[in-house]
């Protein structure tokens, strides 16, 4: 079994990577499965359904992109259309939502709308700053951007439940310039949020990007991974995090590894929200 279980296409604001061509790409590479998983950042993003190109163009201006939440009715569409076209590869259809505390409404609308198989719940934001540009990290301290930043995932998760998995929990440590932020410091907290996440049914996903970002440890860290174990957790995902063609489905026979090098035996995939577990 091969599958890829985060991947965005050109319904993401962020990628041109024609969903289309990721299923060929996929079957290319004898992938079984791919879960869809495109992003909607409320906060940041809006939706674009109702909106005229001329809105859309206005919006653009000073951005690389024209910050979009998918399009939902046609990502739906396409993704059904897919389904029935490439009938050797199992196509599951999620979002990556990047939820904020004061966005969660929004969300809880959007995922009573439509049927999800997965969802993965990120942190890309917190009071709407971006940690990529450091606009979220200014004018704080290491300490301070790194537990208000789990603050934020405990609060999201205390109030919101239809999710499958946590997406790149330690995130903040990509973007981190201070350097290596030690695990003891933010290890309560962490606790926490895993202790809840294991209550309520839910998993953590490995995203392999950290290879391609060059990070020394996996995400999340090996550090975490043992203590969400230790803890009893057991739902893991793993996804490429692709935005382009390059990433799909790298580096997940060798995090497989690791899962087992660290003493997991199974990896999920999901379908209706509820996880299927398989050998790693
Ligand atoms: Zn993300
Ligand atoms: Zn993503």
């Amino acid at each position: 079994m091969f599958c890829d279980y985060h991947v965005h296409t050109h319904f993401s604001d962020d990628s041109e990577y024609i969903m289309e061509n990721v299923i060929k790409d996929a079957i290319a590479m004898h992938m079984d499965e791919i879960c869809f998983t495109d992003h909607v950042d409320y906060g940041i993003k809006v939706d674009q359904e109702t909106l005229t190109k001329k809105q859309i163009i206005k919006l653009s201006q000073g951005h690389e992109f024209a910050p979009l939440n998918v399009h939902y009715p046609q990502y739906f569409k396409e993704i059904k259309r897919l389904r029935k076209k490439y009938s050797q590869i199992t196509i599951k259809q999620g979002m990556e939502f990047g939820i904020q505390t004061h966005t969660i409404p929004l969300f809880q609308k959007l995922f009573n709308q439509y049927d999800f198989d997965f969802i993965i719940l990120s942190c890309h934001q917190v009071d709407d700053k971006e940690f990529w540009t450091q606009d979220f990290q200014k004018e704080k301290t290491q300490q301070e951007y790194n537990l208000r930043y789990y603050q934020e995932i405990l609060n999201v998760i205390t109030q919101y439940k239809d999710y499958s998995v946590l997406g790149h929990l330690d995130l903040i440590a990509r973007y981190d310039q201070a350097g290596h932020y030690p695990f003891q410091n933010i290890k309560s907290i962490i606790t926490e949020i895993l202790k809840i996440v294991i209550q309520d049914g839910k998993g953590i996903e490995i995203n392999t990007s950290s290879y391609r970002y060059n990070l020394k440890d996996l995400t999340p860290s090996r550090d975490i991974l043992k203590l969400y174990k230790e803890l009893g957790g057991k739902i893991i995902t793993i996804g490429s995090d692709t935005h382009q063609k390059e990433h799909l489905g790298v580096y997940i026979k060798e995090t497989r590894k690791e899962l087992k090098s660290l003493g997991f035996e199974y990896y999920c995939t999901f379908k209706n929200m509820k996880p299927l577990f398989h050998p790693l």
